[in-house]
């Protein structure tokens, strides 16, 4: 009989909730590191330690005994994670590879040094140094550290813009003339094995800068899916890790492939595997941290996703109006994380809907994002 591995997620969010879902079928003991004991990965997992994911004792005592360790965000302390590993713990994705992608500018340089098509970038500071690149106009400033969700990012068409920029190191990327966001993702074993998922088609809002709906697999012209599986294969192999990697990608007006970013750990343009693939994010990434075969990464049916986000003007209790109807539709699939409060922009839920028609996928989501809405509690009286 295999042998039961202690395996470690670094933070307790709907990512290690859904990894921790499917960890129930495997020869696995869990252990969850987070500050929030109330936060949607706590109830699932055999040991929940209270602790900050971006202090070194903390990190480095959570993982001294465990056989594996894995993250669900990328704010962690690294040099724990080195240490971990000089000492004999399986870290993946590895330490190096984290610490390339934690931060835009190494993650920049790496696609430049690697040969991974990406768009031209600048290196800055400050803000005032965004006034050096004027001629490189219209342009997106990222934040090099602590940006997700759209928040590390400010577009600047002009010098007019510049005083929205980030008054700290970050990158000048050019503007992509973006005709389709896609992601890919990217399983990698601990025997340089390799597989990817079908790629997603990201639909964003322009208002919150949060995923709209994704339609999977995309609909792309074979000669562009080919070009972005042979990109998103070299993301995997030049970060030389095992783990999970998600990478977007832009294709531009012109048809060229570029990649925007990579997150090394399951992604939120994996949530339809669950339903929608033979093997999910969520089981492929345990058989990479177990060291069993990956799996078929190949798409049952075609799937569309929509994100359940905290309504505007409503902070508080939460509170979801509308799920029977949304169950009434036909294979429609409801997540909710289980966070206790809700704020307008706050990633509460998902539901995932399976067809074959894509006219339908589109028209249930977006029926799905009319007919359910997450709110805070009436307050009575
Ligand atoms: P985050 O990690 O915060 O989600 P991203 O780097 O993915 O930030 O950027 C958020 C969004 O900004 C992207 O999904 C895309 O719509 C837009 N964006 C980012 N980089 C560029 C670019 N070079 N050109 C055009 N649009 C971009």
């Amino acid at each position: 009989m295999a042998k039961v591995l202690k395996a470690g997620i670094l933070g307790g969010g709907q990512l290690g909730k859904m990894l921790l879902q499917q960890a129930a079928n495997y020869p696995v003991e869990t252990f969850v590191l987070e500050d929030d004991p109330d936060c949607p990965a706590a109830h699932l997992c055999h040991h929940f330690i209270k602790g900050d994911i971006q202090n070194f004792d903390d990190v480095y005592n959570f993982g001294r005994a465990l056989d594996v360790l894995t993250i669900e965000i990328e704010a962690v302390n690294i040099e724990a994670l080195e240490k971990l590993e000089n000492e004999g713990v399986k870290v993946y994705p590895s330490a190096t590879a984290l610490r390339i992608i934690k931060n835009k500018i190494l993650q920049k340089q790496f696609y430049k040094t690697s040969e991974i098509p990406s768009a031209e970038f600048k290196v800055v500071s400050n803000r005032q140094d965004l006034e050096n690149y004027s001629s490189f106009f219209p342009a997106v400033n990222k934040l090099a550290e602590g940006g997700y969700d759209g928040k590390g990012v400010q577009i600047i068409r002009t010098a007019a813009d510049i005083s929205k920029g980030f008054d700290a190191p970050g990158v000048l990327e050019k503007m992509v003339e973006i005709q389709k966001e896609i992601a890919v993702i990217v399983a990698v074993d601990d025997k340089k094995g390799i597989v990817i998922f079908p790629p997603v088609e990201m639909v964003f809002d322009g208002h919150l800068n949060l995923l709209d709906y994704q339609f999977s697999p995309a609909e792309i012209p074979e000669k562009t899916l080919w070009r972005i599986e042979a990109i998103a294969i070299k993301v995997g192999k030049s970060l030389n890790s095992p783990g999970l990697f998600a990478v977007e990608l832009f294709i531009d007006t012109k048809g060229d492939v570029f990649v925007n970013e990579t997150a090394p750990r399951v992604h939120n343009s994996g949530h339809h595997t669950i339903e929608a693939n033979y093997s999910s994010q969520y089981d492929m990434l345990w058989r990479i941290l177990l060291g069993y075969p990956l799996g078929n990464t190949a798409s049952i049916l075609s799937s569309s996703l929509v994100n359940l986000i905290g309504e505007e003007g409503h902070t508080g209790e939460v509170h979801y109006e509308g799920i029977e109807e949304v169950l009434k539709l036909e294979n429609t699939f409801i997540h909710l994380y289980g966070k206790k409060q809700t704020k307008p922009g706050r990633k509460m839920g998902h539901v995932t809907l399976l067809g074959k028609d894509r006219y339908d996928l589109v028209r249930n989501a977006l029926e799905v994002k009319r007919l359910l809405k997450v709110i805070s509690k009436p307050i009575l009286g």
